[in-house]
Protein backbone atom coordinates (compact mmCIF):
# COMPACT_ATOMS: atom_id res chain seq x y z
CA UNK A 1 0.00 0.00 0.00
CA UNK A 2 1.60 3.12 -1.14
CA UNK A 3 2.95 5.38 2.01
CA UNK A 4 0.73 8.70 2.66
CA UNK A 5 -2.13 7.78 0.42
CA UNK A 6 -5.07 9.20 2.04
CA UNK A 7 -8.59 7.41 1.81
CA UNK A 8 -11.22 10.24 2.00
CA UNK A 9 -14.25 8.37 3.33
CA UNK A 10 -18.09 9.23 3.04
CA UNK A 11 -19.34 7.06 5.57
CA UNK A 12 -17.80 7.34 9.21
CA UNK A 13 -14.85 9.70 10.04
CA UNK A 14 -12.45 11.46 7.31
CA UNK A 15 -10.90 15.15 7.05
CA UNK A 16 -14.05 17.45 6.31
CA UNK A 17 -11.98 18.91 3.73
CA UNK A 18 -13.19 15.97 1.01
CA UNK A 19 -16.55 17.37 -0.06
CA UNK A 20 -17.45 16.02 -3.38
CA UNK A 21 -20.70 14.98 -3.60
CA UNK A 22 -22.00 11.56 -4.16
CA UNK A 23 -21.75 8.37 -2.05
CA UNK A 24 -18.11 8.78 -2.00
CA UNK A 25 -16.56 12.09 -1.25
CA UNK A 26 -14.59 12.26 -4.67
CA UNK A 27 -11.11 11.65 -6.32
CA UNK A 28 -7.97 11.57 -4.27
CA UNK A 29 -6.22 14.96 -3.68
CA UNK A 30 -4.41 16.03 -6.23
CA UNK A 31 -6.02 13.56 -9.00
CA UNK A 32 -7.60 15.12 -11.75
CA UNK A 33 -11.36 14.10 -11.83
CA UNK A 34 -12.55 11.99 -15.01
CA UNK A 35 -16.43 11.77 -15.98
CA UNK A 36 -16.47 8.27 -14.04
CA UNK A 37 -15.24 9.50 -11.06
CA UNK A 38 -17.74 12.16 -10.54
CA UNK A 39 -20.51 10.70 -12.27
CA UNK A 40 -22.89 11.79 -9.26
CA UNK A 41 -21.74 15.77 -9.10
CA UNK A 42 -25.08 17.16 -10.89
CA UNK A 43 -27.55 14.37 -9.36
CA UNK A 44 -28.31 16.61 -6.08
CA UNK A 45 -27.12 19.90 -5.78
CA UNK A 46 -28.23 20.80 -2.47
CA UNK A 47 -26.14 17.55 -0.99
CA UNK A 48 -23.00 19.36 -3.43
CA UNK A 49 -23.72 22.47 -1.71
CA UNK A 50 -23.71 21.03 2.16
CA UNK A 51 -20.66 19.11 1.23
CA UNK A 52 -18.87 22.17 0.13
CA UNK A 53 -19.72 24.10 2.83
CA UNK A 54 -18.45 21.29 5.49
CA UNK A 55 -14.68 22.82 3.99
CA UNK A 56 -15.69 26.28 4.89
CA UNK A 57 -14.05 27.30 8.60
CA UNK A 58 -16.56 29.61 9.34
CA UNK A 59 -19.51 27.37 8.61
CA UNK A 60 -17.27 24.72 11.02
CA UNK A 61 -17.18 27.29 13.36
CA UNK A 62 -20.85 28.04 13.52
CA UNK A 63 -22.23 24.24 13.41
CA UNK A 64 -19.20 23.44 16.46
CA UNK A 65 -20.53 26.27 18.72
CA UNK A 66 -24.55 26.98 18.14
CA UNK A 67 -26.59 25.89 20.97
CA UNK A 68 -29.17 24.66 18.14
CA UNK A 69 -26.79 23.02 15.99
CA UNK A 70 -25.31 20.97 19.18
CA UNK A 71 -28.69 19.01 19.40
CA UNK A 72 -28.55 18.31 15.35
CA UNK A 73 -25.19 16.76 16.35
CA UNK A 74 -26.26 15.28 19.02
CA UNK A 75 -28.77 13.38 16.74
CA UNK A 76 -26.24 11.82 14.96
CA UNK A 77 -23.42 11.76 17.15
CA UNK A 78 -23.20 10.61 20.72
CA UNK A 79 -20.52 13.03 21.98
CA UNK A 80 -17.22 13.65 21.96
CA UNK A 81 -15.90 11.51 25.04
CA UNK A 82 -15.70 7.64 26.36
CA UNK A 83 -18.69 8.84 28.79
CA UNK A 84 -20.72 10.22 25.90
CA UNK A 85 -20.35 7.06 24.23
CA UNK A 86 -21.05 5.01 26.99
CA UNK A 87 -24.32 6.75 28.27
CA UNK A 88 -25.85 6.54 24.49
CA UNK A 89 -24.70 2.75 24.34
CA UNK A 90 -26.77 2.28 27.92
CA UNK A 91 -29.96 3.97 26.85
CA UNK A 92 -30.01 1.98 23.41
CA UNK A 93 -29.59 -1.08 25.19
CA UNK A 94 -31.92 -0.08 27.64
CA UNK A 95 -34.43 -0.01 24.53
CA UNK A 96 -33.39 -3.31 23.43
CA UNK A 97 -31.04 -2.35 21.09
CA UNK A 98 -27.42 -4.00 20.55
CA UNK A 99 -24.46 -0.85 19.11
CA UNK A 100 -21.34 -1.27 17.59
CA UNK A 101 -19.34 1.86 18.49
CA UNK A 102 -16.66 4.01 16.41
CA UNK A 103 -14.17 6.12 17.70
CA UNK A 104 -14.62 8.88 14.84
CA UNK A 105 -10.57 9.68 14.10
CA UNK A 106 -9.20 10.70 10.83
CA UNK A 107 -7.49 8.81 8.07
CA UNK A 108 -4.14 8.97 9.45
CA UNK A 109 -0.71 8.73 7.87
CA UNK A 110 0.41 9.91 11.25
CA UNK A 111 1.47 7.19 13.86
CA UNK A 112 0.69 9.42 16.82
CA UNK A 113 -2.75 9.67 15.55
CA UNK A 114 -3.17 5.93 14.87
CA UNK A 115 -1.96 5.56 18.80
CA UNK A 116 -4.43 7.78 19.86
CA UNK A 117 -7.26 6.27 18.23
CA UNK A 118 -6.31 2.69 19.77
CA UNK A 119 -6.10 4.29 23.30
CA UNK A 120 -9.36 5.73 23.05
CA UNK A 121 -10.91 2.06 21.58
CA UNK A 122 -9.02 0.41 24.50
CA UNK A 123 -10.02 2.47 27.13
CA UNK A 124 -13.88 2.51 25.79
CA UNK A 125 -13.82 -1.34 25.29
CA UNK A 126 -12.43 -1.26 29.32
CA UNK A 127 -15.43 0.98 30.16
CA UNK A 128 -17.77 -1.78 28.35
CA UNK A 129 -16.41 -3.68 30.37
CA UNK A 130 -17.06 -2.40 33.87
CA UNK A 131 -20.16 -1.01 33.09
CA UNK A 132 -21.49 -4.85 32.30
CA UNK A 133 -22.19 -3.82 28.53
CA UNK A 134 -19.78 -5.82 26.75
CA UNK A 135 -22.71 -8.33 25.61
CA UNK A 136 -24.13 -6.07 23.77
CA UNK A 137 -22.09 -3.24 22.80
CA UNK A 138 -18.79 -4.12 19.85
CA UNK A 139 -16.45 -1.62 18.32
CA UNK A 140 -15.92 -1.22 14.51
CA UNK A 141 -12.92 0.16 13.50
CA UNK A 142 -11.85 1.88 10.15
CA UNK A 143 -8.00 0.77 9.55
CA UNK A 144 -7.40 3.85 8.10
CA UNK A 145 -7.38 5.54 11.25
CA UNK A 146 -5.12 2.64 12.90
CA UNK A 147 -2.36 3.64 10.14
CA UNK A 148 -3.54 1.04 7.27
CA UNK A 149 -2.12 4.17 4.77
CA UNK A 150 0.79 4.17 6.32
CA UNK A 151 2.33 0.41 6.84
CA UNK A 152 -0.10 -2.07 6.55
CA UNK A 153 1.66 -3.94 9.42
CA UNK A 154 1.24 -1.05 11.89
CA UNK A 155 -2.55 -1.42 10.93
CA UNK A 156 -3.03 -5.38 11.68
CA UNK A 157 -0.66 -4.87 15.27
CA UNK A 158 -3.20 -2.25 16.25
CA UNK A 159 -6.22 -3.84 15.32
CA UNK A 160 -4.78 -7.12 17.03
CA UNK A 161 -4.28 -4.91 20.56
CA UNK A 162 -8.06 -3.87 19.95
CA UNK A 163 -9.31 -7.56 19.19
CA UNK A 164 -7.28 -8.51 22.64
CA UNK A 165 -8.80 -5.98 24.35
CA UNK A 166 -12.26 -6.94 22.76
CA UNK A 167 -11.58 -10.58 23.97
CA UNK A 168 -10.86 -9.18 27.58
CA UNK A 169 -14.13 -6.89 27.52
CA UNK A 170 -16.13 -10.09 26.31
CA UNK A 171 -17.22 -8.33 22.98
CA UNK A 172 -16.37 -8.02 19.28
CA UNK A 173 -14.59 -6.09 16.69
CA UNK A 174 -15.99 -5.30 13.09
CA UNK A 175 -13.55 -3.88 10.36
CA UNK A 176 -15.76 -1.25 8.53
CA UNK A 177 -14.70 -1.35 4.35
CA UNK A 178 -13.15 2.02 3.18
CA UNK A 179 -12.99 2.71 -0.54
CA UNK A 180 -12.20 -0.10 -3.19
CA UNK A 181 -8.40 0.31 -3.32
CA UNK A 182 -8.05 -1.37 0.19
CA UNK A 183 -10.75 -4.14 -0.40
CA UNK A 184 -8.05 -6.63 -0.67
CA UNK A 185 -5.60 -5.48 2.40
CA UNK A 186 -8.83 -5.17 4.66
CA UNK A 187 -9.86 -8.27 4.21
CA UNK A 188 -6.16 -9.80 4.41
CA UNK A 189 -6.17 -8.09 7.50
CA UNK A 190 -9.72 -9.64 8.17
CA UNK A 191 -8.04 -13.06 7.29
CA UNK A 192 -4.83 -12.59 9.63
CA UNK A 193 -6.86 -11.51 12.45
CA UNK A 194 -9.48 -14.20 12.54
CA UNK A 195 -6.39 -16.80 13.18
CA UNK A 196 -6.49 -15.54 16.62
CA UNK A 197 -9.88 -14.27 17.11
CA UNK A 198 -12.34 -16.31 14.57
CA UNK A 199 -15.27 -13.42 16.03
CA UNK A 200 -13.80 -10.93 14.03
CA UNK A 201 -16.15 -8.84 11.93
CA UNK A 202 -16.36 -7.67 8.18
CA UNK A 203 -17.89 -5.82 6.21
CA UNK A 204 -18.92 -5.97 2.48
CA UNK A 205 -20.44 -3.27 0.15
CA UNK A 206 -22.93 -4.58 -2.07
CA UNK A 207 -22.02 -2.05 -5.39
CA UNK A 208 -18.75 -3.29 -5.79
CA UNK A 209 -18.87 -5.72 -8.72
CA UNK A 210 -16.31 -8.68 -6.56
CA UNK A 211 -18.89 -8.41 -3.85
CA UNK A 212 -21.20 -11.41 -4.72
CA UNK A 213 -18.42 -13.58 -5.08
CA UNK A 214 -16.18 -12.40 -1.53
CA UNK A 215 -20.34 -12.67 -0.09
CA UNK A 216 -20.20 -16.53 -1.11
CA UNK A 217 -16.51 -17.28 0.11
CA UNK A 218 -17.26 -15.62 3.29
CA UNK A 219 -20.63 -17.10 4.23
CA UNK A 220 -18.63 -19.35 6.17
CA UNK A 221 -19.70 -20.76 9.59
CA UNK A 222 -18.79 -18.47 12.84
CA UNK A 223 -18.11 -15.84 10.25
CA UNK A 224 -19.15 -12.22 11.02
CA UNK A 225 -19.63 -9.95 8.06
CA UNK A 226 -22.09 -6.44 7.72
CA UNK A 227 -23.58 -6.34 4.11
CA UNK A 228 -24.07 -2.71 3.11
CA UNK A 229 -24.65 -0.43 -0.04
CA UNK A 230 -21.53 0.99 0.37
CA UNK A 231 -20.52 4.69 1.25
CA UNK A 232 -17.68 5.61 -1.46
CA UNK A 233 -17.20 7.28 -4.86
CA UNK A 234 -16.39 4.75 -7.23
CA UNK A 235 -16.21 4.32 -10.81
CA UNK A 236 -17.91 2.16 -12.45
CA UNK A 237 -14.87 -0.28 -13.37
CA UNK A 238 -15.43 -1.67 -10.01
CA UNK A 239 -18.92 -0.59 -8.76
CA UNK A 240 -22.22 -0.76 -9.62
CA UNK A 241 -23.37 3.25 -10.21
CA UNK A 242 -27.38 3.26 -10.46
CA UNK A 243 -29.18 2.65 -7.50
CA UNK A 244 -31.33 0.20 -8.39
CA UNK A 245 -28.35 -2.07 -9.82
CA UNK A 246 -27.01 -1.27 -6.15
CA UNK A 247 -30.36 -2.80 -4.71
CA UNK A 248 -30.19 -5.62 -7.08
CA UNK A 249 -26.77 -6.55 -6.06
CA UNK A 250 -27.50 -6.01 -2.49
CA UNK A 251 -30.32 -8.55 -2.37
CA UNK A 252 -28.05 -11.26 -4.35
CA UNK A 253 -25.82 -10.84 -1.67
CA UNK A 254 -28.62 -11.12 1.00
CA UNK A 255 -29.22 -14.02 -0.78
CA UNK A 256 -25.85 -15.55 -0.67
CA UNK A 257 -25.15 -14.69 2.89
CA UNK A 258 -28.01 -16.26 3.83
CA UNK A 259 -27.60 -19.25 1.85
CA UNK A 260 -24.17 -19.85 3.83
CA UNK A 261 -23.14 -20.76 7.33
CA UNK A 262 -22.48 -17.33 8.87
CA UNK A 263 -23.91 -14.75 11.04
CA UNK A 264 -24.96 -11.68 8.31
CA UNK A 265 -25.50 -8.66 9.65
CA UNK A 266 -27.42 -6.06 7.32
CA UNK A 267 -26.74 -2.77 7.49
CA UNK A 268 -29.31 -0.69 5.92
CA UNK A 269 -32.12 1.82 6.75
CA UNK A 270 -33.89 1.01 2.75
CA UNK A 271 -37.46 0.20 3.89
CA UNK A 272 -37.57 -2.09 0.38
CA UNK A 273 -34.56 -4.19 1.56
CA UNK A 274 -35.31 -4.40 5.53
CA UNK A 275 -38.36 -6.13 3.90
CA UNK A 276 -36.66 -8.14 1.51
CA UNK A 277 -34.62 -9.08 4.38
CA UNK A 278 -36.78 -10.67 6.44
CA UNK A 279 -38.73 -12.41 4.08
CA UNK A 280 -35.74 -14.01 2.43
CA UNK A 281 -34.34 -15.11 6.35
CA UNK A 282 -38.09 -16.69 6.53
CA UNK A 283 -37.44 -17.97 2.90
CA UNK A 284 -33.93 -19.58 4.45
CA UNK A 285 -35.27 -20.94 7.60
CA UNK A 286 -32.95 -18.60 9.31
CA UNK A 287 -34.56 -17.54 12.91
CA UNK A 288 -33.90 -14.23 14.39
CA UNK A 289 -31.04 -14.14 16.48
CA UNK A 290 -29.04 -15.66 13.35
CA UNK A 291 -28.84 -12.42 11.61
CA UNK A 292 -29.16 -9.16 12.82
CA UNK A 293 -30.23 -5.74 11.33
CA UNK A 294 -27.90 -2.53 11.36
CA UNK A 295 -28.46 0.91 11.62
CA UNK A 296 -27.44 4.37 12.33
CA UNK A 297 -27.50 6.57 15.21
CA UNK A 298 -30.02 8.66 14.82
CA UNK A 299 -31.26 7.43 11.51
CA UNK A 300 -34.81 5.86 11.16
CA UNK A 301 -34.71 5.28 15.51
CA UNK A 302 -38.80 4.25 15.20
CA UNK A 303 -37.77 1.77 12.80
CA UNK A 304 -34.84 0.24 14.95
CA UNK A 305 -37.39 -0.03 17.80
CA UNK A 306 -40.34 -1.38 16.12
CA UNK A 307 -37.59 -4.09 14.19
CA UNK A 308 -36.23 -5.02 17.90
CA UNK A 309 -40.06 -5.62 19.58
CA UNK A 310 -40.73 -7.63 16.72
CA UNK A 311 -37.92 -10.22 18.07
CA UNK A 312 -35.39 -9.49 15.85
CA UNK A 313 -31.51 -7.58 16.57
CA UNK A 314 -30.82 -4.61 15.51
CA UNK A 315 -27.57 -3.04 16.26
CA UNK A 316 -27.36 0.56 16.39
CA UNK A 317 -23.56 2.17 15.01
CA UNK A 318 -22.87 4.95 17.24
CA UNK A 319 -20.02 7.31 16.18
CA UNK A 320 -18.43 9.69 18.62
CA UNK A 321 -14.98 11.73 19.35
CA UNK A 322 -13.88 14.94 18.60
CA UNK A 323 -14.13 14.09 15.27
CA UNK A 324 -17.54 14.63 14.17
CA UNK A 325 -17.83 17.07 11.74
CA UNK A 326 -17.07 15.48 8.39
CA UNK A 327 -19.30 12.47 10.02
CA UNK A 328 -22.10 15.28 10.79
CA UNK A 329 -22.27 16.97 8.05
CA UNK A 330 -22.38 13.76 5.14
CA UNK A 331 -25.73 13.00 7.17
CA UNK A 332 -27.08 16.17 6.58
CA UNK A 333 -26.44 15.89 2.93
CA UNK A 334 -27.85 12.67 2.53
CA UNK A 335 -31.53 13.43 3.00
CA UNK A 336 -33.67 16.93 2.17
CA UNK A 337 -35.07 16.53 5.61
CA UNK A 338 -31.81 16.48 7.55
CA UNK A 339 -30.61 19.39 5.30
CA UNK A 340 -33.31 21.82 6.83
CA UNK A 341 -32.99 20.76 10.04
CA UNK A 342 -29.37 21.82 9.83
CA UNK A 343 -30.05 25.29 7.76
CA UNK A 344 -32.21 25.70 10.58
CA UNK A 345 -29.67 25.72 12.94
CA UNK A 346 -27.45 27.97 11.33
CA UNK A 347 -30.44 30.62 10.86
CA UNK A 348 -31.09 30.46 14.74
CA UNK A 349 -27.35 31.04 15.20
CA UNK A 350 -27.34 34.84 13.03
C1 LIG B 1 -24.52 0.11 10.55
C2 LIG B 1 -23.93 0.61 9.27
C3 LIG B 1 -22.60 0.37 9.00
C4 LIG B 1 -22.05 0.79 7.79
N1 LIG B 1 -20.74 0.48 7.50
C5 LIG B 1 -20.23 0.84 6.31
C6 LIG B 1 -18.90 0.48 5.93
O1 LIG B 1 -18.16 -0.16 6.69
N2 LIG B 1 -18.46 0.85 4.72
C7 LIG B 1 -19.24 1.55 3.84
O2 LIG B 1 -18.80 1.83 2.72
N3 LIG B 1 -20.48 1.95 4.18
C8 LIG B 1 -20.98 1.61 5.38
N4 LIG B 1 -22.27 1.99 5.70
C9 LIG B 1 -22.98 2.97 4.85
C10 LIG B 1 -23.74 2.30 3.73
O3 LIG B 1 -22.85 1.78 2.78
C11 LIG B 1 -24.68 3.31 3.05
O4 LIG B 1 -23.94 4.34 2.48
C12 LIG B 1 -25.71 3.90 3.97
O5 LIG B 1 -26.17 2.98 4.92
C13 LIG B 1 -26.90 4.37 3.18
O6 LIG B 1 -27.46 3.27 2.50
P1 LIG B 1 -28.89 2.64 2.83
O7 LIG B 1 -28.77 1.19 2.67
O8 LIG B 1 -29.34 3.10 4.16
O9 LIG B 1 -29.80 3.13 1.65
P2 LIG B 1 -30.10 4.58 1.02
O10 LIG B 1 -30.49 4.27 -0.38
O11 LIG B 1 -29.01 5.58 1.24
O12 LIG B 1 -31.33 5.04 1.87
C14 LIG B 1 -32.55 4.34 1.84
C15 LIG B 1 -33.56 5.04 2.73
O13 LIG B 1 -33.12 5.04 4.08
C16 LIG B 1 -33.48 6.25 4.72
N5 LIG B 1 -32.26 7.03 5.09
C17 LIG B 1 -31.01 6.84 4.60
N6 LIG B 1 -30.13 7.72 5.16
C18 LIG B 1 -30.84 8.50 5.98
C19 LIG B 1 -30.50 9.60 6.84
N7 LIG B 1 -29.25 10.08 6.96
N8 LIG B 1 -31.49 10.16 7.57
C20 LIG B 1 -32.76 9.67 7.49
N9 LIG B 1 -33.13 8.63 6.69
C21 LIG B 1 -32.20 8.07 5.94
C22 LIG B 1 -34.33 7.00 3.74
O14 LIG B 1 -35.66 6.59 3.87
C23 LIG B 1 -33.79 6.50 2.41
O15 LIG B 1 -34.68 6.66 1.35
C24 LIG B 1 -22.85 1.53 6.88
C25 LIG B 1 -24.19 1.76 7.17
C26 LIG B 1 -24.74 1.31 8.33
C27 LIG B 1 -26.19 1.54 8.58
Amino acid sequence: MAAGKRFPAQFGHSAHTAVAPGRGCGVPPGEKPTPEKTYSAAVNPLRTLILAAAGNDTIRRLVATAPVSRDVVRRFVAGETTEDAVTATKDLVAAGLSVTLDYLGEDTTDRAQAEKTVQAYLELLDRLRADGLADRAEVSVKLSAVGQALDERLALDNASRICAAAEQAGTTVTLDMEDHTTTDSTLGILRELRRTWPWAGGVLQAYLHRTFDDATALATEGSRIRLCKGAYKEPDTVAHVAPHEVDLAYVRCVNALLAGDGYPMFATHDPRLVEVIGERARWYGRKPGSYEYQMLYGVRPEEQRRLAGAGETVRVYIPYGEEWYGYLMRRMAEKPANTALFLRSLVSKS
